[in-house]
C-alpha cells in the first residue's frame, strides 16, 4: 500500500506534489523512514551519523500534480492578516 502526502515543492516553481511516505508499521525503520547509523571518530566519540534510507518508501518518489500560479500582488496582500473564519461584522441572517 501506497501512502501519500501532498507537499508543494518549491524546487521546480511551486507545484503541488504527492510524495511517497514511510510505513507506519514498518519492522525495519519503525515508520521513521530510515534507519540512523552513528559512527565515532578514533576515540570512540560520537563523530556523526549516516542515514540510511528505508526501503519501504521512496523519498524521491513524487508526482507532480499542478502548478501553481503566483498570486497576483493585490491578492497577496488582501489576503495578509485576514482572519478566514471572521464574518464581516454581524450576520444579518434571521436565526432559524
Ligand atoms: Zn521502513
Amino acid at each position: 500500500m501506497i501512502r501519500l502526502r501532498i507537499q508543494v515543492s518549491h524546487r521546480l516553481g511551486r507545484w503541488l506534489v504527492l510524495t511517497d511516505t514511510p510505513r507506519p508499521d514498518c519492522p525495519h525503520c519503525e515508520g521513521d523512514g530510515g534507519i540512523e547509523h552513528p559512527y565515532g571518530d578514533d576515540n570512540g566519540e560520537y563523530a556523526g551519523s549516516n542515514w540510511e534510507s528505508c526501503g519501504c518508501w521512496n523519498e524521491n518518489h513524487r508526482w507532480r500534480l499542478l502548478p501553481l500560479p503566483r498570486l497576483p500582488r493585490w491578492l497577496r496582500q488582501r489576503d495578509r492578516g485576514r482572519d478566514p473564519w471572521a464574518t464581516d461584522g454581524y450576520s444579518n441572517k434571521p436565526p432559524f
